[in-house]
């Protein structure tokens, strides 16, 4: 009976990692995954992390169920993170998600079950949107947000767009940081595209996946606090797994701004139903220790320092890259400007090959690079191999 399946091609991601440690030259440069790392090539846990692994090893009484809905301290801890509001205020509906993919999962479930029709999705994006939406049966519909020739911003595109959009579609954003490209929209964009999402009576989905990664963790958070000024409902997709370094702990959280609180609590049923047929419960571990980071002024404070660490080092590298490159190719200043750990450079497919085969330079055929990947002795001399291209 399974032969009724057909072999799916290999994440490209993936398999570029079994490329990259299959190769055996030294001074190797993995471009290619989206894991921050250090300038020992490392991915560090968090100190913050360790210290709340440590307490929980001491303090936690159970390993009991949590519920489908997660634990509650959590979900308003990393809202309060993410939307500057004290506490969930607002009529918001929450749910503990695995990863902020799970959250999205559930976002897209929840927007089959509303009959949302179509969502729209900036591109180029993270590809897993498009497929996570496809999956949840929703029609995706595209609009253009990024040039990679002229590396800018299709605003004036992407609004127009969005203009043709039937009341009810939905709208995928990124936050800030955006992947791939690190992209971002002005505050007055921001503010243009939040009015347009409510006079078209549009649901806004923000992905918010890095924040602290780009030019700081409010900043990183301030278009979407514009567009939830500005909108009656939207969904938040939250993901714990670079801001806190848990990854692999699967830790997320799925957000609906609703306009009153009994929607919020239909919301809320609906997505817990939503999970229950699908993980049935939410993994624990990392939302415990966000939940104690967050909730302890000591741990907080030093996350926080760590985090600005992490950024101001991507930020560096960033800086020498823009300078390097643009000696060649004058559009490439935009990286300079561009946010978080991404950057589509624009490559064609030969040039990212012949970086792999001549230099042992790694990165996707699409040309996304991940900065962090750089050490800061390394970059001078990948910018000349760039250069020779
Ligand atoms: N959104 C974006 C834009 C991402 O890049 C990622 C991770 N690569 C995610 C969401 C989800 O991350 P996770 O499921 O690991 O929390």
């Amino acid at each position: 009976m399974f032969d009724a399946l057909t072999r799916q091609p290999d994440d490209p991601l993936l398999a570029l990692i079994g490329l990259f440690r299959a190769d055996e030259r030294a001074g190797k440069v993995d471009l290619g995954v989206g894991v921050y790392r250090d300038e020992t090539g490392a991915t560090p846990i968090f100190r913050a992390v360790k210290e709340a692994e440590r307490r929980l090893v001491e303090t936690q009484p159970t390993k009991a169920y949590i519920g489908p809905e997660g634990d509650a301290l959590f979900l308003e801890r990393l809202w309060t993170l993410t939307t500057g509001e004290a506490g969930r205020g607002r009529a918001t509906a929450a749910l503990q998600t695995p990863g902020g993919s799970g959250a999205l999962r559930l976002a897209a479930d929840l927007m089959a079950r509303m009959g949302t029709k179509g969502v729209w999705l900036g591109l180029p994006s993270w590809p897993n949107h498009a497929s996570i939406f496809k999956a949840a049966g929703l029609d995706v519909i595209t609009y253009p947000f990024f040039d990679i020739p002229s590396q800018s911003v299709q605003f004036d595109r992407m609004m127009e767009a969005l203009s043709g959009a039937a009341a009810g579609d939905a709208v995928l954003l990124h936050a800030s940081c955006h992947n791939p490209t690190g992209a971002n929209l002005s505050a007055d964009q921001w503010r243009a595209v939040s009015d347009l999402i409510a006079a078209r009576g549009l649901l806004p989905l923000v992905d918010i996946a890095y924040q602290g990664y780009g030019r700081g963790l409010d900043e990183d958070a301030a278009g979407l606090r514009t567009l939830l000024a500005a909108v009656p409902e939207a969904l938040v997709a939250v993901s714990c797994s670079k801001s806190f370094g848990l990854y692999r702990e699967r830790t997320g959280a799925i957000y609906a701004a609703c306009s009153n609180p009994e929607t919020a609590l239909s919301v809320r049923t609906n997505l817990a139903a939503l999970a229950r047929t699908s993980y049935s419960m939410p993994p624990d571990h990392g939302a415990a220790i966000v939940s104690m980071i967050l909730g302890d002024e000591a741990l907080k404070a030093d996350w926080m320092e760590e985090i600005e660490t992490m950024r101001l080092r991507i930020t560096s590298i960033r800086e020498r890259l823009a300078a390097g490159l643009s000696r060649r190719w004058q559009v490439l200043t935009a990286v300079r400007e561009q946010e978080g750990m991404f950057s589509l450079l624009p490559l064609e497919e030969a040039d990212v090959l012949k970086l792999r085969a001549e230099h042992a330079i790694y990165m996707p055929t699409s040309g996304r690079i991940n900065i962090a990947g750089l050490k800061s002795a390394e970059v001078d001399a990948v910018i000349e191999k760039f250069l020779s291209l």
